[in-house]
Formats: structure tokens, sequence, C-alpha cells
């Protein structure tokens, strides 16, 4: 579902992602790990072909994310690390905006409103205007767009930062329900949220993938100590 071979993408004098080539199957869910700087949120906006890389290929469900930019991007549920929503609207309204915009059929739309209001207790900011909303709930609006249409794929980078513990709670819960359908990559800093959700581990550092592991194998190595130390 996820395919990535040989992205390259430097800035400059800085070779951000070097040659990162992964796949990820549906009904998996893969942590992304690595220090701040190590390339993550780089290498996933090549996946999801908002950036376009120096050198090698990404698909998104068979779809070349560059080339056949609208085809993959329907398949995909794409959360950023900095998802701002310049919006006047409700959350209510916005996220009926996105139901339409994705071309969810009516029942579809309400349907996918209903699960994503209450999979993450929305109910109590429905009518809120987006842009005053805290960072926490800005934040699970925007997972709520990015997953309302139920997409083969799932990029999320950090996908429960700056929530508080329920919220997270909630939001790991929506994924892990959600990946039944879809292959799921994340990045995360974490350490609890891999053990509790991701069978499988992938660690970067200096724009590499340095391991890819399942997350019991990486434990049972003092390797992985290591990664945490500088992960975490
Ligand atoms: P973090 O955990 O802090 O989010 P990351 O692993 O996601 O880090 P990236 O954000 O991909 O790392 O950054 C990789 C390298 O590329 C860093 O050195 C960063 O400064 C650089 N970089 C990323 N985006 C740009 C950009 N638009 N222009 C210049 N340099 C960039």
């Amino acid at each position: 579902m996820i395919q990535a071979q040989g992205l390259c993408k430097a800035f400059a004098a800085i070779q951000a992602v070097d040659g990162f080539t992964l796949q990820v199957e549906r009904g998996e869910i893969v942590a992304l790990l690595g220090p701040n700087g190590a390339g993550k949120t780089t290498a996933m906006r090549m996946l999801a072909g908002f950036l376009r890389p120096d050198a090698g290929q990404a698909a998104i469900a068979g779809f070349d994310s560059m080339r056949q930019g609208l085809d993959a991007r329907r398949r995909l549920g794409y959360l950023p690390e900095h998802a701002p929503i310049y919006r006047e609207d409700t959350v209510l309204d916005y996220l009926r905006f996105v139901a339409r915009a994705r071309g969810l059929p009516r029942a579809e739309a309400v349907q996918a409103l209903e699960a994503v209001f209450a999979g993450l207790s929305l109910n109590a900011i429905a009518y809120q205007p987006v842009a005053t909303l805290s960072k926490g709930s800005a934040r699970r609006v925007a997972l709520a767009a990015a997953v309302m249409h139920r997409p083969p794929v799932l990029l999320l980078d950090e996908p429960t930062d700056g929530l508080d513990p329920i919220q997270k709670q909630q939001v790991r819960a929506m994924i892990l329900e959600l990946s039944k359908q879809s292959a799921v990559l994340m990045s995360t800093h974490q350490i609890d949220e891999v053990l509790s959700l991701c069978p499988r581990t992938v660690i970067m550092a200096g724009g590499r993938i340095r391991l890819d592991r399942t997350t019991d194998e990486l434990l049972q190595q003092s390797r992985y100590h290591n990664a945490v130390s500088f992960v975490a």
C-alpha cells in the first residue's frame, strides 16, 4: 500500500533524506522514529506527493505520488506535522466541507462525521470556530479531516503531539481501528505509543533508515535501547 524506493531530498547543503526505501502493507501500523532532523517529515512529504524527490519513487495504493498525484491523494489520509486550518467556519461546518470536498455521498458523509465526532470527542467543540481552537483541539480536527474518508493509506506525522493523555488514548484507539483496513505509517517521539500501537518500527537517522524490525525484536536488542535514548 505504501511503497518508497530510493527517495532522496536535499535542501541546499543538507541531505535531508538519502535513499529511503520502505514498504507498508494494509493492516500494518509502522512507527517512524528518529531524532529531530532525521528526515522523517521530509520522507513523509515525499510519500504524500507534497514534495518532489531529487531521486527515487513513491506510490500510494499503487499510484505514483507525483505522476498520479490526484489518484494517490484520494487514497491517502495525510496528517502533516503542522496542519494549520485557516478557516472561519465552525468545526462542524469545516468537517462537512471536507466530506463534500472528498466527494463522499451524503449518507456516507453523515456516517463519517458521526464516526469522527464520537471517536475523537468533538461534540463539545462542534460549534467553535476552527480559528479559535486550542492546539490539541486543532490537532484532533486535523486528524478527523485526514481520516474521514477512511483511506487505505494513512501517513500521520506525530498524530498525538500536543494532546492530553485522554485525547492521546482516543487518537490511538482510532488509529488502531482504522488500521484494520489501512496501511499506517506514523512518526512519533513517544516510546509508550510505539510499544502500545506499532508492531513494527523503522528508525531513521541522518536521512537514512538505520533499522526496520518488529518492535518486539527491537525491544530485545540492546541497540533498541540506544536508539530509544536518542529518539525519546
Ligand atoms: P523532527 O522530529 O524535528 O520533526 P524530522 O526527522 O521530521 O525532524 P525533517 O523535518 O525531515 O526531520 O528535517 C530533516 C532535515 O532537513 C533537517 O536538517 C531540516 O532542518 C532540513 N529541512 C527540512 N525541511 C526543510 C526546508 N523546507 N528547507 C530547508 N531545510 C529543511
